[in-house]
């Protein structure tokens, strides 16, 4: 893989520089692999933090400079690397595709108009993701839309059927020929 072949300096040089984890209460667990090797946050000095990303899930810790070239050493059963300090894969393993209220969404006028709330909820991976999330979160917009969506469906079928009935009425009919035509009583 590409970003294997870089170099631990380079990825060193890269690392994004962390606020100081103010927040991180001693002890507690900023970076674990399943190899069996837990950073605790005592073992934070001021040596400066940066930021590592899980290849996997993009989930974001902060890591100690200090402790940064073994973290990033560590690698997982098949040989690839846990973290990193880049974030390019982190996007395709979130997920990009957007709630169905998101303001972006091209329904946002329509919804607007019923009175939905706007959820800026953008990291889903597949639609029925999304779809359960609009069916357990957004309860009212999923029923509404639910509804709305059968009117569509029965009102698309009944245009169906009738076009149906159009085309076949029409088959059924004889072809208009010249015998016909010379008879017509229209002339
Ligand atoms: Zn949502």
């Amino acid at each position: 893989m590409v970003e294997q072949a870089q170099s631990m300096e380079e990825l060193m040089r890269d690392a994004e520089v962390a606020e100081e984890p103010g927040d991180i209460r001693q002890g507690s667990t900023v970076a674990s692999t399943s190899n069996g090797m837990t950073m605790t946050a005592s073992e934070l000095n001021s040596a400066g933090y940066v930021y590592v990303y899980d290849t996997q899930t993009g989930a974001r810790s902060t890591v100690n400079r200090n402790m940064l070239p073994g973290v990033l050493q560590k690698r997982r059963a098949n040989g690839s690397y846990f973290f990193s300090t880049k974030m390019p894969d982190v996007e395709i393993h979130r997920g990009t595709i957007k709630c169905v209220l998101h303001p972006d969404d091209e329904n946002r006028k329509k919804y607007d108009s019923y009175g939905f709330i706007t959820c800026n909820k953008s990291n889903f991976k597949t639609r029925l993701d999304r779809d359960r999330h609009l069916r357990t979160r957004h309860k009212r917009a999923f029923e509404t839309l639910q509804t709305e969506e059968a009117r569509e469906r029965q009102e698309a079928d009944r245009l169906e059927r009738q076009m149906l009935t159009k085309t076949l009425s029409e088959m059924n009919q004889p072809k208009p020929t010249t015998k016909n035509n010379t008879g017509g009583k229209d002339g």
